[in-house]
């Protein structure tokens, strides 16, 4: 049978734009569908966005800190329209950017919604399109909440287009993107509540970022009530109250839910196609991510793995080049570097000293120092370095930061335990200075073995 495209993404983010490109690149004829925003999540309501804030809290940081170098800066209220507006501006640049590269590239582009009418046929926007292959690419939507009042919250999306700053905020998770924005609007100047039912924020994050975190957030100001969960959230005359379980409330002016992120496939109409999903909604894949219907596939953040952009991009990449060229790019998504952008940002790559020390004996070595900006600046803000080395080979098998550049140290640093560096490799590197990343290649003295020989 003749179809209308070789192949068909449905999803125009991180993973199905690059998916498109490369196939189309190869010499297949290909079709991708976005509903919403061109470049996905990352781009219009993610990665991008979410950075710029980052940024514009620390800049008011960076101006209170100037006085300590001799500067006569004060800073004055930060602009939230400006902020947003300037935000946008850019945002619009880069959905531009990755419309021109697919059209660039040949591939044909519908702005409309997707979805199954059988297994080779789509319905895309009212037009019926058929594809010998079918990539579904449609990323994940904030979780929301369940409980009594939920209706008073917001989730991420809405945070990026707030039309003023909220005086009040209380963040209700405790990972990537409660403690993200928390910094946000804490160094925006928002009074910030965090609340989170673990002990500690980042649950699966080694448990020496995990404590430097919660002390950096009290440092910086944010109210943490930690290893308790919400029952309601009430309302009254424009004042929200956030009841957690353990008896207390937060009086504040709006409660931002960072629960985590669904798969976006309840509208595709799955079960027209065949398509197995697990009871959430993630599409269910093997390798290259065939699903159980061969000649159909899913990557990045619809196959709820590991939701990053950098991991949807290289699953696009390898699929398309599987399929059209001479056999995938390898990537290793085995140890895969992951940032946080708190501020201070963290960043880890390989294993947390609780996971290898499962597999036996571990040396850890663990530096803790304030960074030579703040000797001057007088801010209270410590940064924490920690090589995890696996005693039997002494390779690097895991490596956390939690301080200022920490993302940008670890990209290179992933590349040297990718490769398999032992610590004699890392010991035998001579360091630049004065950096904060020479840390790691000075370390010298054990800070303690853990693991199941340590402990007999
Ligand atoms: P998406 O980028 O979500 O793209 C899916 C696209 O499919 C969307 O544009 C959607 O509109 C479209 N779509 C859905 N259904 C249909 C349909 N039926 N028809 C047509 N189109 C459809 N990752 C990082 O690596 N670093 C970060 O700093 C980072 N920060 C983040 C901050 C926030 C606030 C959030 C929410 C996420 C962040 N992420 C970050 C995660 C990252 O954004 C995702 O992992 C990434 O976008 C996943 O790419 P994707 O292609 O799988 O899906
Ligand atoms: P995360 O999965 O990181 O964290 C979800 C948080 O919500 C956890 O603290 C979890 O607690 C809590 N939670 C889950 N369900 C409930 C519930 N019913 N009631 C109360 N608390 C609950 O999700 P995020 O929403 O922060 O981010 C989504 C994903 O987006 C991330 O996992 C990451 O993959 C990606 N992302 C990446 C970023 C980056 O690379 N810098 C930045 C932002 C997002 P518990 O631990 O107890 O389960």
């Amino acid at each position: 049978m003749a179809y209308d495209f070789d192949l068909f993404v449905i999803g125009g983010g991180s993973g199905g734009v690059r998916c498109a490109r490369i196939a189309a690149g190869l010499g297949a004829r290909v079709g991708v569908a976005e509903a919403r925003f061109w470049g996905g999540t990352c781009v219009n309501v993610g990665c991008v966005p979410k950075k710029l804030m980052v940024m514009a809290a620390e800049y008011g940081n960076h101006t209170a800190d100037a006085a300590g170098f001799g500067w006569g800066v004060a800073a004055t209220d930060h602009d939230w329209t400006a902020l947003i507006e300037a935000k946008n501006h850019e945002i619009s640049r880069l959905n531009s950017i990755y419309t021109k590269l697919l059209t660039g590239s040949g591939v044909a582009v519908f702005d409309a919604y997707a979805k199954f009418i059988d297994a080779h046929t789509l319905d895309v926007g009212g037009k019926i399109v058929t594809a010998e292959r079918i990539v579904i690419a449609t990323g994940g939507k904030p979780t929301a909440p369940s409980f009594p009042g939920a209706e008073h919250c917001i989730v991420s999306d809405d945070a990026f287009y707030l039309p003023q700053r909220p005086e009040r905020i209380a963040l209700l998770g405790g990972g990537y993107i409660a403690v993200e924005f928390a910094g946000v609007f804490a160094g925006l100047g928002s009074k910030v509540d965090l609340v989170a039912r673990q002990p500690l924020p980042l649950r699966g994050f080694d448990m020496d970022l995990r404590t430097g975190l919660a002390e950096a957030l009290d440092v910086n100001g944010v109210n943490l009530h930690l290893g308790s969960g919400v029952t309601s959230v009430t309302e009254n005359g424009g004042v929200k109250t956030v009841h957690l379980a353990n008896g207390t409330t937060i009086e504040t002016d709006l409660v931002f839910a960072a629960i985590g992120r669904t798969p976006a496939t309840d509208g595709l109409n799955l079960g027209g196609a065949g398509v197995a999903t697990r009871p959430d909604g993630a599409i269910l894949v093997g390798t290259l991510g065939v699903t159980n219907i061969p000649h159909i596939y899913a990557i990045g953040d619809v196959t709820d793995r590991l939701n990053l952009t950098p991991v949807a991009i290289a699953e696009g990449h390898s699929l398309a080049e599987a399929l059209y060229g001479n056999g995938p790019r390898k990537w290793d998504l085995d140890r895969v570097a992951t940032a946080v952008f708190s501020i201070p940002p963290l960043a880890t790559v390989g294993l947390t000293e609780d996971e290898a020390a499962k597999h036996g004996p571990v040396d850890i070595y663990i530096s803790r120092f304030t960074p030579m900006r703040h000797t001057l600046s007088g801010r209270s803000r410590k940064t924490m370095m920690k090589l995890v080395v696996d005693q039997a080979t002494q390779k690097v098998v895991g490596a956390h930061m939690l301080g200022e550049d920490a993302p940008e140290i670890m990209q290179g640093l992933s590349i040297a335990i990718n490769a398999g560096a032992t610590k004699a490799d890392f010991d035998r590197t001579v360091g630049i200075h004065p950096t904060a990343a020479e840390e790691f290649v000075t370390m010298r003295t054990r800070t303690r073995v853990a693991g199941t020989l340590a402990a007999e």
